[in-house]
């Protein structure tokens, strides 16, 4: 037989209040510093098409990977597009062949 003893767990009275005084920080002037993160360079080069986009130099020979504008005559190279060539000049437009 074993008796029980209930064991009065003395509670912390003192529950020591720490008494920390506010920590008086110095009235510095607030700065706002604005983070130096490195701002994103936004700048993509456009590659510039050229004339020389137009040329094609295969040794001596010249291939003008564009065709000319028949109403402008030869110089006048027409806008690649996808179901078309246009001419800027004057507006000629021929359509390709599927
Ligand atoms: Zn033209």
């Amino acid at each position: 037989m074993s008796k029980k003893v209930a064991k009065k767990e003395e509670a912390p009275a003192k529950a020591e209040a720490a008494k920390e005084e506010p920590k008086k920080e110095e009235a510095k002037p607030q700065k706002v510093e604005k983070a130096a993160a490195p701002k994103q360079e936004k700048k993509k080069k456009k590659e510039e098409k050229g004339i020389h986009a137009i040329y094609k130099v295969e040794g001596d020979k010249v291939t003008r990977l564009r065709p000319t504008c028949e109403r402008c005559g030869p110089g006048y190279f027409m806008a690649d597009h996808s179901d078309r060539y246009m001419c800027g000049h004057c507006g000629f437009t021929r359509y390709k062949r599927a």
